[in-house]
């Protein structure tokens, strides 16, 4: 028996076929395995959802009643059996609640990785790498050029620039799961003890983060501040309301971005991005690669991003791999 046999790409999404559930399907079906409420892996209404407690909070924050008629909540590494599929979740780095999604049916093993990282995040378990036969992976910055510098670098570059320009709001486009959270407890390690203010749009998420034990300090609404109040301020907004007028109630501000596509000079160029900060919450070339050598799997499928590259690389490396074509939603991030 080969993976293929029991794991196939239906319109809906990836299909475990013995045991008759979707992983990250983009259309509404009865029993999904969500890896992290991104909401190209996320969509509201499938009738029951097995994902991690804090998978399912977000998925209930953004769609309320939508989100699903059945949650069922899996820990790490607690298993939930689908006829003679075991379902386990183990960690997978990306942001708060994202998980690696664990297959074993019949001796084999399969893992399929979601969005990860390997950089250390202060908002979420650390990924961990899991022995498998097949792993799928995700290939958003699957191509050599992709290195990202330490997250603190780039911190290190807004607190300067913050300092060089004590009259100048700072404005930062951030999503608004994950990389608006933790670039603010980024900046709180530093001992950035100044409040932040945030668009409207990140509210909802950062109040559940905070729920969550994870500290982010005073944040303040940004359309309620004066114009005076924002000067030397920092404002977090997504990347969108910074192309908009949204931004024209700033005063002389500096634009940035945090992105791990800021490495592309022609895309911060393109987003008038006078600040881009380089914060990926996807793996880059590197450590895909020793991901892949580190689950020592036998068999390698791609998804999601910039295949062709890994799977030439794989070759060369003796892994037999292939492009998971998936249908699905445009990328949140
Ligand atoms: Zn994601
Ligand atoms: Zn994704």
């Amino acid at each position: 028996m080969t993976f293929a046999d029991w794991i196939q790409l239906r319109p809906e999404g990836i299909y475990i076929v013995p045991g008759d559930f979707y992983l990250d399907p983009a259309r509404p079906v009865p029993r999904a395995v969500i890896s992290h409420a991104h909401t190209d892996h996320a969509r509201p209404g499938h009738q029951a959802v097995w994902a991690t407690p804090a998978t399912i909070g977000i998925m209930q924050a953004r769609f309320g009643t939508a989100a699903t008629a059945q949650p069922n909540f899996l820990d790490w590494h607690q298993p939930a059996d689908f006829g003679p599929v075991r379902v386990t979740l183990a960690p997978a780095g990306h942001v708060l609640g994202s998980a690696q999604i664990i297959l074993d049916f019949a001796g084999q093993r399969a893992v399929y990785s979601g969005d990860y990282k390997l950089t250390p995040d202060p908002t979420c378990t650390a990924f961990e790498p899991i022995p498998c036969g097949l792993f799928i992976t995700e290939a958003t910055f699957g191509l050599p050029v992709f290195v990202h510098p330490p997250p603190e670098q780039e911190i290190a570059k807004l607190l300067r620039s913050l300092q060089l320009f004590p009259s100048r709001t700072h404005a930062i486009g951030v999503y608004a799961l994950g990389k608006c959270q933790r670039l603010i407890r980024l900046l709180r390690e530093t001992g950035y003890a100044a409040p932040i203010y945030l668009h409207g749009a990140l509210q909802n998420l950062c109040h559940f983060y905070s729920a969550q034990g994870i500290e982010l300090g005073e944040l303040r609404p940004a359309t309620a501040a004066a114009r005076a109040e924002l000067a030397g301020a920092l404002v977090l907004a997504p990347p969108s309301a910074l192309r908009e007028s949204w931004a024209r109630r700033l005063t002389d501000p500096v634009i940035g971005f945090a992105s791990g596509w800021m490495q592309v000079r022609q895309r911060a160029r393109q987003q008038n991005a006078e600040l881009p900060l380089i914060l990926s919450d996807h793996a880059d070339w590197p450590d895909l690669l020793r991901t892949i050598r580190e689950t020592r799997a036998g068999e390698v499928w791609v998804t999601h991003g910039q295949e062709d590259a890994l799977i030439r690389q794989c070759t060369l490396d003796g892994i037999p791999a292939r492009p998971l074509a998936l249908l699905r939603p445009e990328a949140e991030e």
